[in-house]
């Protein structure tokens, strides 16, 4: 599932720390997604990480001071580009794409790193990401590219594939947002109780998981405007777009099933008898304490390894009717909570819902 159970306590500093011990050990890599705020605190850090590689006091890297240093962090420096969407409808265009892998492949002023910044990457249309693709995958040497977006889920998943992820506090916590609190209302009692409780909630994350899906298919109209007008015509348009509604629906849906694991987590800390400041929910520790209590460590682990597999057999397209109820089937409550034996013959018939 690809989740670090530990980001949650990662801070901007560690990761720039983390930045300069690769810089360090020359192992630092040729493009990075970074996720956060394009306006905020993912420029910040694609500022000090530029500033690591041009700044020119060796004893104390970035010392935010000499010119180099200064010229970064007012976007100037002659070895960093910095690429934003031209307007706001319009998004990063393929002409903008030209321009970097021209500069790409310059030599440097200074005779160092060179620097490509996308800010809101997710902005560049199919072409201009297929053009940038390219280059992604044969990079000029010294050159790092940063892709910053609040939405990386819109990129195009080859794109993102081509990247080294870092995800910023803010878009780790993602704190109070709807759909948290839509998935939350599932998690909280998800495993207790009998069949019937079981299987509702079980249908709370299929109809949710549903509505999402619809969301997605509403915004691709949109991308189909913005196609046509950039006379992205043909027929393979339809195919991208649909590519494009399903690659948003997985990663929308990967969301979902990490808070539910996240939720699972911090059970699990709880019944390891954890500091409360552990948590990831830390605002919802009482409920967490009420719905761990009696929960062995075991349980709590196998009920994580449930939520794993059932990513995993998501992931293998496998009926989601079907893989959600059974899972839910068999996440463990405490043994104060009576514990049905459960025979398959609960489970629903799986087909409608699909993939
Ligand atoms: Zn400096």
């Amino acid at each position: 599932l690809n989740i670090q159970l530990s980001t949650s306590n990662i801070e901007p500093i560690d990761i720039l720390q983390k930045f300069k011990s690769s810089f360090a050990g020359g192992r630092i890599g040729h493009a990075y997604l970074i996720v956060g705020d394009p306006r905020g605190a993912a420029a910040r850090l694609a500022e000090n990480i530029l500033q690591l590689l041009f700044c020119s006091d060796t004893s104390a890297r970035p010392c935010g001071k000499c010119s180099h240093c200064l010229r970064t962090a007012k976007h100037i420096h002659p070895d960093a580009i910095w690429i934003e969407p031209i307007k706001k409808s319009r998004g990063i265009l393929v002409e903008q794409i030209e321009e970097v892998q021209r500069y790409a492949f310059q030599t440097t002023f200074e005779g160092g790193w060179k620097a490509i910044v996308l800010l809101s990457a997710d902005r560049m249309n199919i072409e201009a990401s297929n053009k940038l693709l390219k280059t992604l995958e044969e990079p000029p040497p010294r050159t790092i590219f940063l892709l910053l977006s609040d939405q990386p889920e819109a990129l195009l998943p080859t794109v993102v594939s081509r990247c080294q992820r870092v995800a910023l506090p803010d878009f780790v916590a993602e704190s109070g947002d709807a759909l948290q609190s839509e998935v939350l209302d599932i998690a909280v009692g998800m495993g207790s109780g009998e069949t019937e409780d079981k299987l509702r909630k079980a249908c709370a994350l299929i109809d949710l998981l549903k509505k999402i899906r619809e969301q997605v298919k509403t915004a691709s109209g949109e991308w189909l405007i913005q196609a046509e007008s950039y006379g992205e015509a043909g027929e393979d348009i339809e195919e991208i777009i649909e590519g494009r509604i399903e690659a948003e629906y997985r990663e929308r849906r990967k969301r979902v099933l990490r808070l539910l694991l996240l939720w699972q987590r911090d059970l699990m800390l709880c019944a390891s008898g954890l500091a409360e400041s552990s948590l990831f929910f830390r605002s919802a520790a009482g409920t967490i304490h009420a719905q761990a209590a009696g929960l062995t460590k075991i349980q709590a682990m196998n009920n994580i390894s449930i939520i794993e597999n059932m990513y995993a057999c998501l992931n293998q397209h496998l009926p989601e009717t079907s893989v959600i109820e059974r899972a839910f089937m068999q996440f463990t409550c405490p043994p104060c909570l009576p514990m049905r034996r459960l025979s398959s013959g609960c489970r629903r018939e799986a087909g409608e819902g699909g993939t």
